[in-house]
């Protein structure tokens, strides 16, 4: 599988382009945008569509919205006015989120110094369906189709995968975001420089239990932390409180810890953590042995001897992998690990490739962003790829 090219596109003055962005940012308890790295991220698309003189159409998601209502929580007005100061155009969005005359009226009559940015896709029914007619509707809004949107990528839905099949080879594409992004992950999926070592954290085994297999046909060290060491630790034998644990998960924990075994893979679990007797800020704490984990305290981070021991084991890679926190990396008391670890990947001279919402979040809250070879925005859509599925994102703008 190829992805299209953007290049191969013949753009010309005036043309129509939808391009499907990642605008899915954190925001704060304010409403406003916490870290905008996703929407800095697709202004290289944006701009060479602009700079071909075409008129620029943009759609995202935001969050999960309950579908048929809008919600003002979930609107997409936050991110206009970021995208408008960005950009230094005028954003325009229509009243409505449902592609109605109005919308088709706006698309058609777009100035040279105008952008247009749909409300929430996620508010039409149609979106997560991936509704054949949702996705016509939004087709006769522009002439090209372009994907820029990774994050999504997992995802089989109408701006994602039926709207890109409506539209021929000649007349869709990867964005620039895209592309970056599924070229990195191919390295490393298909080629990595070894040493390769792979650390996942955050808080569930489930969610990564497929990654974790097919990682371990791959890394020449595999590191855990977070929350989903507790299933580890307890798979182990040791007492781990009232730490996150998935029981119906402890089995195939042991597996993977006897593939590890088998394959030569070496695998890495804490040696201490934080522990705290409640899932709060001000919670008390100790910092404990994985043999002393105190009955009913929570683990809730790691703690210095793990970090001298996972900084020890990376120091010969030359690809590393990161998806997940090494703790509840939203209270300070707990980010400790996690914005250590990501300054010792930011000064390591290994491929450092960061995947997940979470995690980009770390890396840029420790200020190790640009230290770091490639930070994703994706997290899901990085995981599925490592497991080496096809995404149907990415297969719709493919030959
Ligand atoms: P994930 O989406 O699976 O990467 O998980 C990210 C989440 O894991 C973050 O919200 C963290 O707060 C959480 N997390 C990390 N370590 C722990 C822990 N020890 N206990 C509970 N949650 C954790």
């Amino acid at each position: 599988m190829k992805l299209l090219s953007i290049h191969k596109l013949e753009i010309k003055k005036n043309d129509r382009v939808f391009i499907r962005c990642d605008f899915n940012v954190p925001l704060n308890d304010e409403g406003e945008i916490a870290d905008d790295r996703r929407i800095r991220a697709a202004l290289a698309t944006i701009r060479y569509c602009l700079g071909k003189g075409a008129k620029v159409i943009l759609a995202s998601h935001l969050g999960r919205p309950k579908a048929g209502v809008f919600d003002k929580k979930f609107s997409l007005k936050v991110i206009q006015k970021r995208v408008g100061e960005l950009l230094k155009k005028d954003v325009i969005m229509p009243q409505n989120f449902l592609i109605d005359d109005e919308t088709i009226n706006m698309s058609q009559n777009l100035q040279h110094n105008q952008v247009l940015l749909l409300e929430n896709l996620r508010f039409n029914p149609g979106e997560t369906k991936n509704d054949s007619t949702f996705a016509k509707q939004l087709s006769n809004l522009a002439k090209f189709y372009i994907n820029d949107a990774f994050g999504v990528c997992h995802r089989e839905h109408a701006s994602v995968y039926a709207l890109p099949m409506l539209y021929s080879n000649d007349k869709k594409a990867a964005g620039l975001l895209l592309k970056r992004e599924v070229s990195f992950f191919d390295k490393i999926l298909k080629n990595p420089t070894k040493p390769y070592i792979a650390i996942i954290g955050g808080s569930k085994v489930s969610s990564k239990l497929n990654v974790l297999l097919s990682l371990l046909n791959k890394v020449d060290k595999l590191i855990i932390g977070g929350g989903m060491a507790f299933t580890f630790l307890k798979a182990l034998g040791y007492e781990i409180g009232d730490s996150l644990v998935e029981e119906n998960l402890i089995k195939d924990a042991k597996n993977i810890i006897e593939e590890a075994k088998n394959k030569n893979v070496k695998f890495y679990l804490p040696v201490d953590v934080v522990i705290a007797n409640k899932f709060e800020e001000n919670a008390l704490t100790q910092y404990v042995p994985i043999q002393e984990i105190t009955p009913k305290w929570i683990g809730l981070d790691i703690a210095p001897a793990t970090l001298t021991i996972f900084k020890e084991a990376i120091r010969d890679a030359q690809t590393i992998f990161w998806n997940g926190p090494m703790g509840v990396f939203e209270m300070e008391k707990f980010s400790k690990g996690s914005i250590s670890l990501s300054h010792t990947l930011a000064k390591s001279s290994a491929t450092t490739i960061v995947g997940g919402g979470d995690t980009g979040e770390v890396v840029s809250n420790a200020g190790d962003i640009d230290n770091m070879t490639f930070v994703s925005t994706g997290g899901g859509a990085a995981l599925e790829l490592l497991e080496g599925k096809i995404l149907p994102g990415i297969k719709a703008v493919s030959l």
